[in-house]
């Protein structure tokens, strides 16, 4: 009879995890899918930073890096029901043509940098990451990782988290992968001694920054360019996906609250 009335009790609890498991997907699928503004730094005549051939040539131009794994990331994130937004999604500035979208009276990078901002306000993005690649042309040995966020701005706990969360994701793959790249970890932008204190997209409103990015932030520099150990893994078959699955791990960590 015990025996009879557990048989009773399993079935009615797989039951009730039957009829439970669709009233939960119903309440997933309600919940609005996050919106990420990604931003492949550079474009276009303004390259960023590079890696040289042994005849110090040019062999890949940073802007080109960070679209390649903007596009790879944008991929991924949408394939989980994510709405991604690209700042740019071709070898292009932004800020075409060009205007003086701040206002102070010269068209330069920083208007080219509002635009990038005014994307991802006008999309009203649940974050901004900027991708971009560091260089060194007077030390190519050295290589690392850093994640850079405003530590004066509104958002300031969100983006620290979502800079961890990203930091995170690079150490963990670079190490499931076997890319031994030193991480820095988050960093506030402000020690990167920029005119205004800030980098442009993160940074609060100040003498430069005329419309700031209204929600979390960061900037990575996830390798040094300029080192040629970086440079190989990156550009071996694959080696583009591999950043962009981290990134891919650090946002949807960032979003489910691990
Ligand atoms: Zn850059």
């Amino acid at each position: 009879m015990k025996h009879k009335l557990l048989s009773i009790l399993t079935l009615f609890a797989a039951f009730a995890a039957l009829l439970s498991l669709p009233q939960v997907r119903v309440a997933a699928q309600a919940e609005p899918p996050p919106v990420v503004a990604i931003d492949a730094g550079h474009g276009g005549s303004e390259y960023g930073g590079a890696h040289y051939d042994k005849a110090g040539n040019v062999d890949l131009y940073e802007k080109t890096a960070n679209l390649n794994v903007a596009r790879l990331l944008a991929a991924k994130l949408r394939v989980v029901g994510y709405v991604v937004i690209l700042t740019r999604a071709s070898d292009s500035q932004v800020n075409v043509p060009a205007t003086d979208r701040n206002g102070n009276g010269v068209v330069d990078t920083d208007d080219d940098l509002q635009a990038r901002v005014d994307i991802a306000n006008a999309a009203h993005a649940d974050i901004l990451v900027s991708l971009h690649h560091d260089s060194r042309t007077y030390d190519t040995a050295y290589n690392d990782a850093t994640v850079y966020y405003c530590a004066e701005c509104a958002h300031v706990a969100d983006s620290m988290r979502l800079g961890q969360s990203i930091s995170d994701a690079l150490h963990d793959t670079y190490t499931l992968y076997g890319w031994q790249i030193p991480s820095r970890g988050i960093v506030p932008d402000k020690t990167l001694g920029k005119p205004s204190g800030h980098l442009y997209l993160l940074g609060p409103h100040n003498w430069r920054i005329t419309r700031p990015s209204q929600m979390p932030g960061v900037l990575v520099e996830p390798l040094f360019l300029t080192n040629d150990y970086a440079y190989a893994l990156e550009t071996a078959p694959g080696g583009y996906d591999v950043m962009a699955d981290a990134y891919y791990r650090g946002i949807v960590n960032y979003f489910s609250g691990k």
